[in-house]
């Protein structure tokens, strides 16, 4: 495992590339594939800075968007975005929200011409050559509601692997540890911008990430939780490598057999 220089946006690449987007309180995680397909993981609420931003990597077209959980720091950009930039497939999540921007989010998708689907634990995806997504969570049924059915998705490039968690809190990471699936990640998208009721150290211990990147705005909830740091740095044994996109900004990474190496956003 590597950790090189900086390496700008022009450069000729193989890897897969991911982003985890400046969007302050919210969510928003940009891959692109090596065959330069697209794909975004949560939407964020910033949608001005999300289209300049795909605008700017020259991301015309997303293959598919997912929503992790109906919660408006995850998905608030969605209808701006899909006014602004093709997607031809919309993962939502098997949840849904009373609140006004929810259900502006539903009225647009009634005329949104791709195709709509949710996925659950066991479903995998291949997105490209050698990408291929598992999904950990939720079962089908669970239950539960809130942040707890956030879909949680496993990238594979290679030997390399990017967990993605949403908002998840204890009892969803007692859930996956229970699945039998191990959640290991060398990225790993902390879970509820670092939040307290999240990131349990059992959990944290299972995916044993290289990286975490928390995308928080401290000033909105208080986020992240200094237990939940310090529980990362234990893990981790490293806190330089704790990522938090208030202090960052936009913080990128290229995953390939070589290695993970940030990138300039
Ligand atoms: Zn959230």
């Amino acid at each position: 495992m590597s950790c090189g220089p900086l390496e700008g946006p022009g450069r000729a690449s193989a890897g897969l590339r991911v982003y985890f987007l400046d969007v302050g309180q919210g969510d928003a995680c940009l891959m692109r594939t090596p065959g330069n397909r697209w794909f975004l993981y949560d939407i964020g609420n910033k949608s001005e800075y999300l289209i300049a931003f795909l605008k700017s990597v020259r991301a015309d077209t997303l293959d598919a968007a997912f929503i992790s959980h109906p919660d408006l720091d995850h998905f608030g950009a969605f209808p701006a975005l899909l006014r602004e930039i093709t997607i031809k497939k919309v993962y939502l999540p098997p949840a849904t929200n009373p609140s006004p921007a929810w259900l502006e989010v539903l009225a647009v998708l009634d005329a949104y011409r791709g195709v709509k689907d949710t996925l659950f634990a066991g479903d995998t995806l291949i997105l490209d050559e050698g990408v291929r997504v598992r999904t950990l969570w939720p079962f089908p049924h669970s239950g539960l509601a809130g942040n707890d059915v956030s879909t949680v998705l496993r990238v594979e490039y290679r030997t390399r692997r990017l967990l993605l968690t949403g908002d998840i809190e204890e009892e969803a990471e007692r859930g996956i540890l229970a699945s039998g699936v191990r959640p290991q990640g060398d990225i790993l998208k902390v879970a509820h911008h670092g939040s307290r009721t999240s990131n349990g150290l059992p959990f944290l211990a299972a995916v044993a990430p290289r990286w975490a990147v928390i995308s928080c705005d401290s000033a909105v909830y208080g986020h992240p939780h200094a237990e939940a740091v310090a529980d990362l740095a234990l893990i981790l044994g490293d806190s330089t490598r704790i990522l938090r996109t208030d202090r960052e900004g936009t913080v990128g990474f290229e995953m390939d057999e070589r290695g993970i190496r940030r990138i300039e956003p």
